[in-house]
């Protein structure tokens, strides 16, 4: 046989034809390597086989011995009865045994006269003979015979497919494990690997194929998901060295005379905590390292005039700032707002969206370039390749938790001389849970707003069933003719073949049902940017009673007289979506209610709605959210744009996280760019797994 390396194509493998490469290759493995890193799920404890006599000999000795023969059927019947049982007789070059089971025709149907089986089960005797009661058995098939196993041992479960089951894998492997071990190079120092108690790399892919028994195997598991995590903290951390090292953004010039004169246009006394949080950002802000900073705070716990704080003061010195939003309906109410604040100031604001027409744009893209703006709001607009700033000192990214490293790289690029970066703050009222922040958010400072507003009461949420909707709308007319405002939000826009409602024909239910008499607008996502905001005003202003919108007004929509949310087929929506919906409510002292009409049909949609009615807590929820949902699926793991984990998995690894982060912070403060000779190939597999992902690929 040729000699086996980690590169070798599959082929070269003696006994992989042609057929079997097929396989393989469907399964996405095509060198050797990618055999290695084909980790087995679990692992099944198979014991060692005993001829059938010596198994008689060792149940003689110890009745309660569970043992593995293998041995050939030779009968199989039913015997019927008072106790109907399959009976069959299974015989090797030593002897017969006898197998029963009882109420289980099935193995009838499986198991034929002539089948090799490995039979693993509590041995008893019954006069003088070797009988097995309700064995578990494997009929053994030709094209992939195990060989006999003579010691205790861990068998590993591969995932397969249909025509490539665990153990033809396991063989595979096990024929190229010792010769393929044998070219891996650790990237981790010894001496540092000796400090921490890890296994050689080698040494943990044999054991992780071949483990001598479970501590074995879990000490392999941990050095391979250790690796992961590493990896990924000394990305994180050289790039958030690059960035404070190698990239200078504006340093803003900060006073307490700017600092009265930017509070004066608020038209309320700041909270304590809105007070902290702007302190440590425009500390941030008046050096040179660029910011890069995280800020959380529950739905209307008052984010925005955080960022506009730091939007003044860039403006004010002599710079310019952005407000990103994930709608353009948010974009333009951040719009509205930030210009009510800044009535008679000099200040020059506009809005960028994707629905301009061409020459709009351009006459405001020319006037971003010249310096003539001081901020700009928008949506992904922004981040298009001729947006250019003149000198662009903060980036605000509003309501975007998704909004990773690899996408804040893409605003690094927006000012003019190559050489200057702006600051960026992210807001996020979907508080991130403590694994995540580790790694998605890794390279970023965290500021959190853990105060209410003042005067703010708890919404007050009910869950109800669809055949009490009558009630709900009866209770909603009611408020309504109070003075209140409401929101009714339902899942679809046109008319659906799913029987879910709709915007429009929703809207005329209600219209000519329980809201008869009171003024209806609706709100989508395909009005046009003029209609949207005649709405918004009409609705702001009083003048519409009632909007019935679909999720566009799921984050931001700040209306304080609005008191009452009406959530349609409540079971369709996400637990933080949810949320985000109740927290268009309850922004004024006027007590404010929250109904959500729906019938759960599956058990997460049961939980989910269970949760957000038992609390309002946005750290609670969104925690209960990474229980129901796991934390892929929440943050987007796979639209942040970094290399998924293989082995390591952030719900039960956050001790090993915590430690590669610690070690990391330490390895990237004593060698920054990892250009030492020893860590020449950590370096090397650091740059081809995250260089691109982390913008690190160019490090000098
Ligand atoms: P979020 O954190 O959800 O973005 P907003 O910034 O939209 O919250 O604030 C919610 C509402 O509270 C807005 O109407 C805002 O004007 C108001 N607000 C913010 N800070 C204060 C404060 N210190 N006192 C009173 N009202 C405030
Ligand atoms: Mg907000």
């Amino acid at each position: 046989m040729q000699s086996i390396t980690i590169k070798s194509p599959l082929g070269e493998i003696s006994g992989v034809g042609d057929r079997l490469r097929g396989r393989f290759e469907r399964l996405g493995l095509r060198v050797v390597a990618d055999l290695l890193r084909h980790l087995p799920m679990r692992y099944e404890r198979e014991l060692a086989e005993l001829t059938i006599e010596a198994a008689r000999r060792q149940v003689e000795e110890d009745p309660k011995a569970t043992l593995s023969i293998r041995g050939t059927i030779a009968v199989i019947r039913r015997t019927p009865g008072r106790r109907p049982r399959i009976e069959a007789t299974v015989e090797d070059a030593t002897g017969t045994a006898s197998l029963v089971w009882f109420n289980a025709n099935w193995v009838l149907g499986k198991l034929h006269p002539g089948h090799e089986v490995l039979i693993q089960a509590k041995g008893n005797l019954y006069r003088d003979a070797l009988q097995f009661a309700n064995p578990r058995f494997n009929i053994l098939d030709d094209e992939a015979p195990p060989t006999p196993t003579t010691d205790d041992r861990l068998r590993p479960v591969y995932p397969g497919s249909e025509e490539l089951p665990s153990s033809r894998i396991e063989q595979v492997i096990a024929s190229v494990l010792e010769p393929a071990i044998r070219g891996i190079e650790d990237p981790l120092p010894e001496a540092y690997r000796s400090e921490r108690d890890l296994m050689p790399l080698a040494e943990a892919y044999r054991a992780v194929h071949a483990p001598r028994d479970e501590a074995e195997a879990e000490r392999a598991r941990t050095r391979l998901a250790f690796d992961e995590l590493l990896l990924l903290q000394l990305g994180v951390m050289m790039r958030r060295h690059h960035l404070r090292e190698r990239l200078r953004a504006p340093a803003l010039r900060w006073s307490d005379e700017l600092d009265a004169r930017i509070r004066e246009r608020f038209p309320f006394p700041l909270t304590a905590a809105q007070a902290r949080v702007i302190r440590e950002i425009a500390s941030d802000l008046s050096r040179e390292g660029p910011m890069n900073r995280l800020l959380q705070g529950d739905v209307g716990a008052g984010k925005t005039v955080v960022a506009l704080y730091g939007m003044l003061l860039a403006a004010a010195t002599g710079h310019q700032a952005c407000l990103m939003a994930p709608t353009e309906l948010l974009a333009e109410q951040h719009l509205a707002s930030i210009r009510a604040m800044l009535q008679d100031s000099d200040v020059e604001i506009v809005l960028l969206t994707g629905g301009l027409p061409a020459a709009v744009r351009r006459e405001r893209l020319e006037r971003i370039a010249s310096g003539e703006v001081d901020i700009v709001v928008g949506t992904h607009a922004l981040l298009t390749e001729s947006v250019r700033f003149k000198s662009l000192a903060l980036a605000v990214v509003d309501e975007q938790h998704r909004f990773g490293v690899v996408q804040r790289a893409a605003l690094r690029e927006k000012s003019a001389s190559s050489d200057q970066v702006p600051h960026i703050l992210v807001m996020t009222a979907t508080p991130i849970p403590r694994t995540l922040s580790l790694t998605l958010f890794g390279d970023l400072d965290v500021s959190v707003i853990d105060e209410r507003l003042p005067g703010r009461t708890p919404v007050v949420t009910r869950v109800v069933e669809e055949g009490k909707r009558d009630d709900v709308y009866g209770y909603v007319a009611q408020r309504i003719a109070k003075g209140e405002q409401a929101y009714v939000v339902v899942p679809a826009i046109d008319e659906s073949e799913l029987g879910l409602a709709d915007v429009h024909s929703h809207l005329e239910k209600l219209r000519e049902g329980p809201l008869a008499g009171c003024r209806l607008e609706a709100m989508h996502g395909r009005l046009d940017a003029a209609e949207r905001d005649a709405v918004m005003q009409r609705f702001r202003g009083g003048e519409t009673q009632c909007l019935v919108a679909t999720v566009v007004i799921e984050v931001g929509v700040d209306v304080p007289q609005a008191t009452v949310m009406v959530v349609e087929h409540a079971e369709r929506f996400g637990l933080a979506q949810l949320h985000q919906l109740r927290g268009r409510v309850g922004r004024s002292d006027q007590r404010s209610v929250c109904a959500l009409i729906g019938t759960p049909t599956t058990d997460e949609a049961r939980k989910r709605l269970e949760a957000i009615g038992s609390t309002d807590d946005g750290f609670a929820i969104s925690e209960l959210d990474l229980g129901i949902r796991g934390p892929g699926e929440l943050f987007g793991a796979r639209q942040s744009g970094l290399p998924p984990f293989r082995v390591a998995d952030l719900t039960r690894d956050i001790e090993l996280l915590n430690q590669a982060r610690a070690d990391a912070i330490a390895w990237i403060e004593r060698s920054p760019e990892l250009s030492e000779p020893e860590e020449a190939l950590l370096r090397r597999k650091l740059l081809a797994v995250y260089g691109e992902a982390l913008g690190i690929g160019d490090m000098g």
